[in-house]
């Protein structure tokens, strides 16, 4: 299948800066949600700016859908929705009166105003001014200017930047829908995993401008589960010596043993201990979670 979006060696410099963006290859596969992840800083809202032609293009190709940006960019411009930091919105005109102007832009269907806030939940707004509006109503009126032309990609950058915990359970629940219906592919950009997690199917982790992980979320999972069981015994030093001549990877942590191996192992290792006399009075799993890999990665250290 054609990937949603592709790039190859992606790099943009601002004048009198170092690289926001090095040799970035994404690969974000169509019909995926796709997280793009980073601190502050890493070049995410650079990247998305350049795929949507807003950043001249210094460095690298990109194809969407396929086709090269370049050579069709406004064909694949009307292909895709965004919402790049906060919605530009007329503040003394209603939603619909906002949503009205972008329907004469895109030249859509004037039903799909009342879709599109239908789908955000704005429909019973009415005449209110959208300078009244909280962050929250702002937020979902710029994903319903995204999704009005009903696009096949949509690139979202931090759409809960700003919410409160409410706002954000709103927002997801909004974009699971949306992903679950497999009409449209979502690359949505985040500098907490935690708040993406439950949403996406494909991660990317973006630090100091160059992409240090890109895969599925259980890829990054298997990372996370690349663990350690520690016992409790009452002879640790000979149940290391037992344990490292039968080929463990074995260590001796305080008043404990720690054993580098999936958990799938522990009972294995516990009749190795207990048939060569050893008491294990505990065993505990110990798992890194996908927020500690993750915080691995951005921090740089592997
Ligand atoms: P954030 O979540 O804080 O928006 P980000 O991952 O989206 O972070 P970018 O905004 O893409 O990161 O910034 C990447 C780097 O490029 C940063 O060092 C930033 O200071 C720099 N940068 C971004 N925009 C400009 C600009 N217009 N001129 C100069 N430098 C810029």
């Amino acid at each position: 299948m054609t990937n949603a979006v592709e790039t190859t060696d992606l790099s943009h410099r601002f004048a009198g800066s170092d690289y926001a963006i090095q040799d970035v290859d994404l690969v974000v596969p169509a019909g995926s949600i796709y997280g793009f992840l980073g601190a502050n800083g890493a070049g995410k809202t650079t990247t998305l700016r350049l795929l949507l032609g807003l950043l001249r293009k210094q460095q690298g190709t990109i194809r969407v859908f396929g086709k090269e940006l370049n050579q069709d960019r406004l064909g694949i411009l009307r292909r895709i929705g965004s919402l790049i930091e906060s919605p530009s919105l007329y503040g003394h005109l209603s939603a619909t009166e906002n949503l009205r102007i972008w329907q004469g832009l895109y030249r859509c269907p004037a039903q799909r105003i009342g879709e599109a806030l239908d789908l955000v939940g704005l429909k019973r707004t009415g005449s209110k001014p959208t300078s009244h509006f909280s962050l929250g109503m702002k937020q979902r009126l710029g994903l319903a200017i995204a999704l009005l032309h009903k696009p096949l990609l949509l690139l979202l950058d931090e759409p809960t930047n700003g919410l409160d915990p409410e706002g954000i359970i709103e927002i997801r629940t909004l974009l699971d829908g949306l992903a679950r219906s497999g009409e449209v592919t979502v690359v949505i950009s985040s500098h907490l995993l935690a708040e993406v997690e439950k949403l996406v199917t494909d991660v990317g982790v973006l630090h100091q401008g160059r992409l240090v992980f890109q895969g599925t979320l259980a890829a990054l999972s298997a990372g996370a589960h690349a663990a350690s069981v520690i016992f409790h015994t009452d002879d640790n030093p000979r149940g290391s010596a037992i344990l490292s001549e039968a080929g463990w990877a074995v260590r001796l942590d305080q008043d404990t043993l720690v054993v580098a191996t999936d958990v799938a192992n522990s009972a294995a290792l516990n009749a190795t201990l207990v048939n060569a006399g050893i008491g294990v009075f505990e065993i505990t799993p110990s798992r890194r979670d996908l927020e500690a890999v993750f915080m691995e990665l951005i921090r740089g250290k592997p």
